[in-house]
């Protein structure tokens, strides 16, 4: 009978659909795109505003009152306003007295305020419950309908059952809430919508770094050499095969960045005897970016592949091929298939594909939605054994591709190796200690290490 009873209270909110007033200061674009969702959600939305006069922009089924009579006629007050505006509350401190108070403001510049406008309402407001919420999901998404990339809701607030009633609203309204904890919180909540783009800053601008050093790297030795001591003028390769030298390059040395820090991880594991202390800071923050490192090298990739592929419409390309042909002709002589070179180009050619259809099964892996619908084991599979297939794979690739050259002296303008030998420091490194680091003798200390095993205990029993 008990257990029926209380079944049934549970129900009633839910059964009975009649949903609280909601009260929301500021008739702006986000009051308004919020009060709209609201209304379709079937909450009574009331605004407060400094002019009470109904516009055609403002929902239909809405009222439009001042302030102080709007706040009366709701528990929960929604402060749709800019934070500079937030004194015009104060005279309103004793009416919000125990009322649940939104903020949802967002700033202009990452930590502009000592305190959060959270917390600095809160301080207006002392009678208040205030709780932080919707700040990172914007008009535009709530009034389109369009919330997929922002469906999560940030909450914040010292008043656990305030919070719980903006999370029920957060919930009425399709979105997701997430409790972040006190009202301390709100300052790094505040901080979400300003972040642009935090783990690929130090990936960007790495491969910039890289990618303009051996930019110029190959004009000095292609374009700038050819001219002084050859006197002809490839000025033109800056368009096409300078580009198409630098995105192998770096495809190949990011891929192999993206594997570095596991080894250097396993290296100082091994070296410390535990994995209970802490790897330096600048190696976390490098595992953290390895997918960023291995997007932008798939797109390196990717832009070698295209550069490869117009290489036969390059009037320079014709005109060395007539060339040959010419020359031929004029000889009278057809030059015999070289059966080693026709092996060595169809191989690495072959590993070029080979590598690049490994390259794109990374990239598409590492995809939110593909990654959330394999099982752990299986995305490490494929992110670890698939990956260094690919970067055994590319590295062959250069290999194959320059690796006749390594001894010639020609190859050595102004005594600098070329441009492809130096990308083969990194991910022949990569793999070497790689290839130590599965021998069972390494392998086996290392797997107890990753299952808690200490050299030295810390704590003994
Ligand atoms: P807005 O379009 O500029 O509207 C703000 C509203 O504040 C005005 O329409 C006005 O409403 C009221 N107001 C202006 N000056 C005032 C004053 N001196 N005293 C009292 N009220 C005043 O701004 P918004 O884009 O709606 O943004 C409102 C808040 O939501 C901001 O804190 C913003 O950071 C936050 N937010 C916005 C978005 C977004 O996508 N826009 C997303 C997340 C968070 P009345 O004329 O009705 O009084």
């Amino acid at each position: 009978m008990n257990t029926n009873s209380s079944n049934i209270m549970a129900l009633a909110p839910n059964t009975s659909n009649k949903r609280e007033t909601v009260c929301i200061f500021g008739t702006g674009d986000f009051g308004r795109a919020l009060g709209h969702k609201m209304i379709q959600s079937g909450y009574p939305v009331v605004y407060g505003s400094r002019s009470t006069q109904m516009s055609n922009l403002i929902p239909k089924d809405a009222e439009v009152l001042s302030h102080a009579e709007a706040a009366q006629k709701a528990a929960i007050i929604i402060v749709a306003i800019q934070r500079q505006h937030y004194n015009f509350l104060t005279p309103l401190a004793e009416i919000l007295h125990g009322k649940v108070v939104v903020d949802i403001s967002n700033n202009l510049k990452l930590n502009q305020y000592p305190e959060s406008n959270a917390e600095y309402l809160a301080q207006l407001l002392p009678g208040a419950k205030v709780v932080k919420a919707f700040n990172t999901v914007s008009a535009w998404a709530l009034q389109s309908g369009t919330l997929d990339a922002s469906r999560q809701v940030f909450v914040c607030g010292d008043y656990m059952e305030a919070k719980q009633m903006v999370m029920n609203i957060v919930r009425a309204l399709g979105l997701t809430p997430l409790d972040q904890g006190s009202l301390l919180a709100a300052q790094e909540i505040e901080n979400y919508p300003l972040q642009l783009f935090p783990m690929w800053k130090f990936p960007i601008f790495l491969s910039f770094g890289l990618a303009a050093f051996f930019f110029f790297y190959c004009l000095a030795l292609d374009v700038i050499y050819t001219y002084i001591y050859e006197n002809n003028n490839f000025s033109f390769f800056i368009a096409i095969t300078i580009p198409n030298r630098v995105c192998p390059v770096m495809a190949l040395i990011l891929l192999a960045l993206v594997y570095l820090p596991g080894v250097l991880a396993a290296i100082i594991q091994l070296y410390r005897g535990t994995k209970y202390r802490r790897f330096p800071d600048w190696l976390d923050k490098w595992m953290l970016c390895r997918k960023q490192l291995g997007l932008i090298a798939l797109a390196f990739a990717s832009l070698h592949v295209l550069f490869t592929l117009v290489s036969p419409l390059r009037s320079f390309v014709r005109w060395r091929t007539s060339k040959g042909i010419i020359s031929q002709a004029l000889n009278n002589k057809t030059e015999p298939l070289d059966n080693a070179n026709a092996w060595l180009s169809d191989s690495y050619l072959a590993l070029g594909i080979l590598g690049f259809f490994l390259f794109v099964l990374l990239g598409i892996t590492s995809l939110p939605s593909v990654s959330n619908n394999v099982n752990w084991r299986e995305f490490r599979f494929v992110q670890s054994k698939l990956g260094y297939l690919t970067l055994i794979l590319c590295t062959a690739h250069t290999l194959v591709y320059g690796g006749k050259w390594f001894l010639s002296p020609s190859a050595y303008k102004w005594y600098l190796p070329n441009i492809y030998m130096l990308s083969l420091v990194v991910p022949c490194t990569v793999l070497v200690v790689k290839f130590v680091l599965v021998f069972p003798c390494v392998d086996k200390p290392l797997t107890q290490i990753r299952q808690g095993w200490e050299r030295t205990p810390k704590y003994s029993e």
